[in-house]
C-alpha cells in the first residue's frame, strides 16, 4: 500500500450459520404449535443448537408448552434476550411482548417490527431457529419470507386438511416466494388408544402422504392424536423431551438431513 497509509484488518467474530425453519399451517387448531415445540426439542436432542420463535400472534402458546408461562424476556441495548426453558431451547414469544391476557391487535408494520425483534434477538450460539407462524397466509408470513428468508418451511396438517385447499395454500405461498418446502407433517393422524396405545384410523390413513407426494413435496411423518400429547403439552412437559420418544425424533432427523 502507499507509504503513510495504514491498512487495517478488522477481524469480526464469525456469525454462526443460522438456519431458520418456518413452521406453517393452512388453518388454526391443527397442532402447529405443538409440533413446533416438539420439533424444536427433538432437534436440540439430536445435537442442533435450537432457538424457538413463537410468532403466532393469534395464539402465542409456546411459553405454556415449554413450561415458562408468565416469563418476560429482558433486553440489553434494545436487543431481546431469549428466555431459557427447562428443555435447552431458548424461547421468545409474541405473547411475551404484550401485557398478559391482552389480545394482540397490531397493524402490519407493528407486527413486522415485533417479528423483527424476535428474529434479531440475542440468539447466541443457536444454529437453528424454529419459527411457529400464525395459521394461514397473512402479514407475519410475508414479513417472515421477505425480511428473514427461512431456509425452508415445514407444513403441519391434519389427515383431512392437505387434500383440502388450506394446507395447499400454505405450501403455495412458500413455493411462490422461493422458500423450499422441507416437508409435510401429518398431525392427529389416527387415534392412539389411551389404554393399549394401539393407533386406529377413524379418518382413514395415508391421505396426507399421498397428497404431499402428488404435490411433489416430501412427507416427514405422522403424529397420532394422543391424549398423552395433549396432557403433556398442557402441563408444559413436551413429549419430545422424553429420551424414549419415537414420534418426533425421526421427524427431526429428516429435517436435520435436509438442513
Ligand atoms: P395450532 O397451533 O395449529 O392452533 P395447537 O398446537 O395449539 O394447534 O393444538 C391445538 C390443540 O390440540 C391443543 O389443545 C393441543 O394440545 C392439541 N393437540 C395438538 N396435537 C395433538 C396430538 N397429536 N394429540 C392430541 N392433542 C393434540
Amino acid at each position: 500500500s502507499a507509504p503513510g497509509r495504514e491498512v487495517r484488518v478488522v477481524v469480526t467474530a464469525e456469525r454462526p450459520r443460522r438456519r431458520t425453519i418456518a413452521v406453517a399451517s393452512g388453518k388454526g387448531g391443527v397442532g402447529k404449535s405443538t409440533v413446533s415445540a416438539n420439533l424444536a426439542i427433538a432437534l436440540s436432542q439430536i445435537g442442533r443448537r435450537v432457538g424457538l420463535v413463537d410468532a403466532d400472534i393469534y395464539g402465542p402458546s409456546q411459553p405454556r408448552l415449554l413450561g415458562v408461562e408468565g416469563t418476560r424476556p429482558e433486553a440489553k441495548d434494545k436487543v431481546l434476550l431469549p428466555v431459557q426453558t427447562p428443555f435447552g431451547v431458548p424461547l421468545l414469544s409474541m405473547g411475551q411482548l404484550v401485557a398478559p391476557g391482552k389480545a394482540i391487535a397490531w397493524r402490519g408494520p407493528m407486527t413486522a417490527g415485533a417479528l423483527g425483534q424476535l428474529m434479531d434477538a440475542e440468539w447466541g450460539v443457536a444454529d437453528t431457529l424454529v419459527v411457529d407462524l400464525p395459521p394461514g397466509t397473512g402479514d407475519v408470513q410475508l414479513t417472515m419470507i421477505q425480511k428473514h428468508r427461512p431456509a425452508g418451511a415445514v407444513i403441519v396438517c391434519t389427515p383431512q386438511d392437505l387434500a383440502l385447499i388450506d394446507a395447499t395454500r400454505a405450501i403455495d405461498l412458500f413455493e411462490q416466494a422461493g422458500v423450499p418446502i422441507i416437508g409435510v407433517i401429518e398431525n392427529m393422524a389416527g387415534y392412539a388408544c389411551p389404554h393399549c396405545g394401539e393407533v386406529s384410523d377413524p379418518f382413514g390413513c395415508g391421505g396426507a402422504e399421498a397428497a404431499a407426494k402428488a404435490r411433489g413435496v416430501p412427507f416427514l411423518g405422522r403424529v397420532p392424536l394422543d391424549i398423552a400429547i395433549r396432557r403433556a403439552s398442557d402441563a408444559g412437559d413436551p413429549p419430545a423431551a422424553d429420551p424414549a420418544d419415537r414420534t418426533f425424533r425421526p421427524i427431526a432427523e429428516q429435517v436435520v438431513r435436509w438442513l
